[in-house]
Parts: C-alpha cells; sequence; structure tokens
C-alpha cells in the first residue's frame, strides 16, 4: 500500500529562534580540496576510544582501517587520505581538551579515489552482522551527538522496533547541511532508510523534516514516487526549536511520549539522523566507511559561506581559508549551531564525527548581554520541552548545591538551550546546568550520598 503523506506537528513548549539559514540553504555542497595534515583523534564520541592498528611510518589508503572499536559502544576509525602516519599522540582536540590522535601526512602525488569493496549485500546479513558491519565502517548518529549507530540497532530480547523515523529536522540556526543532503541526495536518503527499516524489523519510517524546507521535503516525495512500494512518510513539522532533540521529534510524529529514563527503542522507535542514514546508503553502495561529513560554514564573520564535504580530520583552519577566510568582523568561531555548539580558542583542531558546522561569528552575535536578577517571569518553564524547572536547576547551580539539582531531575536536561534564550533577564542558564551535571558526572557517589 502507498504510505507517502504530509501532516504537521509539534511538540509543547520550545522556542523560536531567528533561523538564519538564508546564507546557505541554496549552496550545494562543494568537496573540500585534500590538506596537508589529517588528525584523528581516537575518542570522537561517547563511549570507548577506539585503538589504534597502526604505527608511526606505515602507509595507508584513504578509506583503509587505521583503528578498530575498543569495545562494544565505540566504533572504528578509517583513513580520509592516501598518506603516511607522521605520529601518534596526543592533540588538541575542538573542546580545548588534549587527546591520543592518529597523524597522517598526505601524500600528494597518490590518487584519492576511494578504492573499497562494499560489504556484503544487505539483505543477505542477519541483524548482528549488520551491526558488526556498521560498527566497523565507523558510522555514529551525524547530527552533531556523534553516538554510536550500531548501538541503537542492537535491540534487547523481547522488544520490536515498529518505527524507524529519520530525523531531517535540522532545527538549528545557520545549519543546512541535512538540508542539503535531503534536496541532493533524496534517492540515498530513501535507499538508507529501506535498508535499515528493513534490517530492523520495522513496518513503516517516517522522515521529519522542517516546513521551512520546502524543497527538501519536495525533493523526497518526487523520489518517494519513484518508489511507491517503500512504506516511508514525510512528516512537515512546525517551525520551533529543539524540534530536532529525539524526544522531541517523536512527540511531534507520534504524539507519543518516552518516560523519563526511556529510550525510543523502548516504545518501538528508532531515531536516526538523515546524514547517518545516507552514510549507511554509501556503506552498502560503494563499501565506503565514514572518512568524510558535510559541514555548514556560516556566519556574518565570513563572505563566502557554504555546505562542504570535508575529509574527517581536516583542520577548521583548512576548511575556512577554503571558504576565503575569516574577515575583519569575525570575533568567535562556534562548532555546532549557535544554540548547542561551543566557541573553539583555536583553528588548528580537526572536524569530528560530529562536526556539523563551523560558524563564524561578530562582535555583534557574541556580545554578552549584561545579566540582571531573575524576575520570576517563568518563561524559561514554558520554553523548557522536558518541563523541568531551569531557573530553579540555573540557581541551585549557582549556590554550588549541585547534588540538590538531582531532586529537580538535572539528568533529564538536553542542554538545547531554549531555556537561556527566552529568559529576559540573560541568565546563562543552560550554562550553569551544564556546570552542575559535569560536577554530578564527577562526583557521582556525593549524588547518591
Ligand atoms: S533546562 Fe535543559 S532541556 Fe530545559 S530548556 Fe534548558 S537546556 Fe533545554
Ligand atoms: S526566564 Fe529568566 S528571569 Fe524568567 S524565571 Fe526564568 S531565570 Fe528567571
Amino acid at each position: 500500500m502507498r504510505l507517502l503523506s504530509i501532516f504537521t506537528n509539534s511538540f509543547a513548549h520550545g522556542v523560536h529562534p531567528a533561523h538564519h539559514k538564508g546564507q546557505t540553504e541554496n549552496l550545494a555542497i562543494q568537496r573540500v580540496p585534500f590538506g596537508s595534515r589529517f588528525v584523528m583523534p581516537l575518542g570522537q564520541h561517547i563511549g570507548i576510544p577506539a585503538l589504534a592498528v597502526v604505527k608511526k611510518g606505515d602507509k595507508v589508503r584513504r578509506g583503509q582501517l587505521i583503528a578498530k572499536a575498543g569495545g562494544f559502544v565505540s566504533t572504528a576509525l578509517h583513513s580520509p587520505v592516501t598518506g603516511t602516519i607522521s605520529e601518534i599522540s596526543p592533540q588538541r582536540t575542538i573542546d580545548g581538551s588534549f587527546k591520543e590522535s592518529i597523524v597522517i601526512k598526505a601524500d600528494p602525488f597518490s590518487s584519492q579515489r576511494i578504492d573499497s569493496t562494499p560489504p556484503a549485500a544487505w539483505e543477505k546479513l542477519s541483524l548482528e552482522e549488520f551491526i558488526q558491519t556498521v560498527q566497523q565502517a565507523g558510522i555514529v548518529g551525524m547530527g552533531g551527538a556523534a553516538f554510536p549507530s550500531h548501538v541503537k540497532y542492537s535491540i534487547p530480547e523481547g522488544a520490536q522496533i515498529d518505527d524507524l523515523l529519520i530525523n531531517g529536522a535540522e532545527c538549528e540556526p545557520y545549519l543546512t547541511n541535512d538540508h542539503r543532503l535531503m534536496v541532493e541526495r533524496a534517492e540515498a536518503v530513501i535507499d538508507g532508510s529501506e535498508i535499515l527499516r528493513q534490517k530492523l524489523g520495522a513496518k513503516q519510517a517516517t522522515i521529519g523534516v522542517e516546513k521551512n524546507k520546502p524543497e527538501a521535503i519536495k525533493t523526497l516525495q518526487d523520489a518517494l514516487r519513484q518508489r511507491p512500494s517503500a512504506p516511508i512518510k514525510i512528516a512537515a513539522l512546525e517551525v520551533k526549536y529543539p524540534q530536532g532533540a529525539e524526544k522531541m521529534l517523536i512527540q511531534s510524529v507520534y504524539k507519543r511520549e518516552i518516560p523519563a529514563g526511556a529510550l525510543p527503542r523502548d516504545i518501538g522507535v528508532a531515531v536516526n539522523n538523515v546524514g547517518t542514514i545516507v552514510a549507511i546508503a554509501d556503506l552498502f553502495s560503494q563499501g565506503m566507511p565514514l572518512i568524510e561529513r558535510i559541514v555548514t560554514v556560516s556566519g556574518p564573520g565570513i563572505d563566502r559561506p557554504a555546505n562542504l564535504t570535508v575529509p574527517l580530520g581536516t583542520s577548521v583552519r583548512d576548511v575556512l581559508e577554503f571558504c576565503g577566510g575569516l574577515n575583519d568582523k569575525s570575533r568567535e568561531i562556534i562548532m555546532g549551531g549557535p544554540m548547542m555548539g561551543f566557541p573553539i580558542a583555536s583553528l588548528d583542531v580537526p572536524i569530528l564525527k560530529g562536526s556539523s558546522g563551523i560558524l563564524a561569528f561578530t562582535a555583534k552575535e557574541t556580545a554578552r548581554p549584561h545579566e540582571y536578577p531573575c524576575i520570576r517571569c517563568g518563561r524559561c518553564l514554558e520554553a523548557c520541552p522536558y518541563f523541568l524547572n531551569p531557573s530553579r536547576l540555573a540557581l541551585l547551580s549557582r549556590n554550588r548545591r549541585y547534588e540538590e539539582t538531582a531532586e529537580y531531575h538535572i539528568m533529564d536536561c538536553v542542554e538545547c538551550g531554549a531555556c537561556s534564550y527566552a529568559c529576559p533577564s540573560n541568565i546563562p542558564i543552560s550554562q550553569l546546568i551544564r556546570t552542575a551535571k559535569n560536577n554530578l558526572k564527577q562526583h557521582p557517589l556525593e549524588e547518591a550520598a
């Protein structure tokens, strides 16, 4: 039965920041030329870092395995470039910390064509073999969190996935990399969705897209018309932040809530970003492991914004130079979107699997507005999609009463920043909450006491 349909829905609370997508939404994806030095940190996501299987001096080909998964919640790493391992040592990464990394000196004279064989046909793989193949290809959630994808596909015995939900909301302002993927690679989105839907045994798939991406919706609709047997729907969603947060997306599309502490799979849903879905399609059609990703470069501090295919490990400096460099007004570089991203202190840090955007901001966007006392207006409560009490959490954090924040369910906070955005007193609520969460993670015994 044909299941193509359009419906509109949303979730409770949230905020409406300006989109700022016009700078890049119509810019086709370009490929960044290969640089000379690539840095691949062994730990690029939540979980256990990968284990290097190469040593200094080894020659590597583009797409070759350079580090294997270090455990179950871990994925492999592959060389983004043909070249020579120049060192394995701690290197600065985007959060400012130094992480053990494989550094590759690119060979300027070698072909950078990928020379890999697709894995066995996905139809012939058991679910366990499929999960292993995805893990060995290094595939993670491409929406920013970079959670190892295969972990999501490991369904506990007795559980059943009924619905595959594809996240094409891209609710962060400025970012348009998912939008361009849906416009330019709609067929790969459909192919990847069908591979994953069938492997997980889901009855149907839904692609959730915010309504401010009409071109993506239309292109996906056109692609679906060519695939009448695919049980895939498109959900046109209200433009609201954080529409792309997993639990919000599920609420918007299915009108179902996930209980605190539960996962989407507990209600029979698997959620995947469109970038992840395309990575799965590319793995099974071309044998392409995760060695590059789409990055949006935007903001008023850059004169030539772009959507780019960037080999992982490329430095932020090389990407910005490809875009003509920073202009005189640029003051701060943000990795990711403006709501959940963070500033970087050095341009000599690598693009990682979860790097969705590089934003160059001027004094106007980075000005820290004067902070006023809380006026108990309740706007942060109205903004919080998780129905938390952000003002209370911020106050407890400011007074270093971290243990008490647990009573207010601080760990349910996804650090979306909607509360900070809504606060008329300019209180950095989500930053204070992040501080308290980090403290609780570092001192779990005190939390339990
Ligand atoms: S408390 Fe957390 S989840 Fe709620 S709006 Fe603030 S940052 Fe988002
Ligand atoms: S939005 Fe700001 S001022 Fe209003 S209650 Fe929350 S913390 Fe206080």
